[in-house]
């Protein structure tokens, strides 16, 4: 998208609805809204859907946060969620039912493989898991009652990109509904719906929000899509967000533009550091021409974020805790997306096995050259 169009939105979409012109965006703290008759609310609560009623609903601080994710996007609509994996439930959730087949890639975000690899099957939904990177293999694992394919591109860990155009085309003829997560490349870097995917979610406690201070999720897609997931599993489940946490996405938003084109800048010259560092098999990154899939990346992506793995030459845990307790910089902690460096080295979180060389660092939006010198330090240590 031009970066003029981005402004609009991000600046100019949706704070026009508030009396005094306030810059930042009101919160609107209450669960309900009154109305002045008998005939107003009757007239509301027939179109639960767009009226404010109660804030399980709609709420207007949490609405223009939609409107403009939504547009970012190019989706017609949105619905923000309480946490990401509330999002990819209900949205996947709400076009399944009892003896149907689901085709997910596999190297997705660990709670969304559980929700398809065990918790549906508890209600008679099939997924099968492919590598996704083979798009023969997606269509050769879709049978006559796949109702939904699941993407992540690229994914967790591993940065695996499936060919989004391709998987969608071969869908739609069918009659499957296609969701992604498109957490990692953000709406600045990919827009999958313009390639075809019917929905997209986000967890936007990553580089929506991104400055750690908040949980959330959005589902963006077709008005008739988020009006059924909105009538069935968000007013149902009631994973709903509350105000404020919707007014810090706004805030972040605000500068998800030019975060990303410093996470983005600070990551490649990280990347060239690390391809010549002795003590690294591999950089696992698929937004630069050492990837083999670059050329795909190029063609859905217009950029990277900063999240990357790398794997180790070595799988000695003694080793791998020398290296991260060198590392003064860089936090250890899970998830990512906010405005600090951070690193988790597999090996803590899974027992041993062929991830536990994997390396997952998120590069922030401190000096580059400050984190060169921090992994420097710490990649001697491991000589
Ligand atoms: C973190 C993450 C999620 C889950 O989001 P929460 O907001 O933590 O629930 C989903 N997908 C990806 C790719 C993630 O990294």
């Amino acid at each position: 998208m031009k970066e003029e169009n981005i402004s609009k939105i991000i600046n100019f979409n949706g704070e026009e609805n508030f009396s005094y012109n306030p810059v930042s965006v009101p919160i609107y703290e209450t669960s309900i809204f009154s109305f002045d008759d008998y005939d107003s609310l009757k007239k509301a609560l027939s179109h639960e859907e767009k009226s404010h009623i109660y804030t399980r609903g709609y709420n207007p601080t949490i609405e223009v946060l939609e409107k403009k994710v939504a547009a970012l996007e190019f989706a017609e609509s949105a619905k923000l969620f309480s946490s990401g994996i509330a999002a990819i439930s209900a949205a996947t959730m709400a076009f399944l039912k009892c003896g149907d087949s689901v085709v997910c890639v596999k190297d997705c975000y660990g709670w969304t493989k559980a929700l398809f690899g065990e918790y549906l099957q508890r209600f008679g939904i099939e997924t099968i898991f492919v590598d996704g990177e083979n798009t023969g293999e997606v269509f050769d694992s879709v049978k006559d009652n796949t109702k939904l394919i699941y993407l992540e591109s690229p994914t967790s860990f591993t940065f695996k990109i499936q060919n989004i155009k391709e998987i969608t085309s071969f869908a739609k003829k069918r009659n499957i509904k296609t969701v992604i997560d498109n957490s990692w490349a953000t709406p600045i870097f990919q827009n999958p719906i313009k390639m075809g995917v019917d929905i997209v979610v986000h967890s936007a406690s990553k580089y929506i929000g991104g400055h750690s201070d908040v949980v959330a999720g959005i589902v963006v897609g077709s008005r008739n899509d988020i009006d059924h997931i909105f009538k069935t599993e968000f007013l149902n489940i009631g994973a709903i967000p509350g105000p404020f946490e919707a007014w810090l996405l706004l805030r972040g938003l605000r500068t998800l533009p030019i975060r990303m084109e410093r996470h983005m800048k600070s990551t490649q010259k990280i990347i060239s550091f690390l391809l010549n560092c002795p003590q690294v098999e591999e950089v696992i990154y698929p937004y630069y021409e050492s990837h083999p899939q670059y050329e795909l990346a190029k063609k859905q992506m217009s950029g990277g974020s900063g999240l990357l793995s790398i794997r180790l030459k070595t799988t000695d845990e003694n080793k791998i805790r020398d290296f991260t307790d060198t590392l003064k910089f860089f936090k250890k902690a899970v998830s990512w997306g906010g405005y600090e460096s951070l690193i988790i080295p597999c090996i803590a979180t899974n027992p041993v096995n062929e991830k536990s060389a994997i390396i997952r660092m998120h590069i922030g939006l401190e000096d580059p050259e400050l984190l060169t010198e921090d992994l420097a330090r710490a990649f001697k240590k491991i000589n």
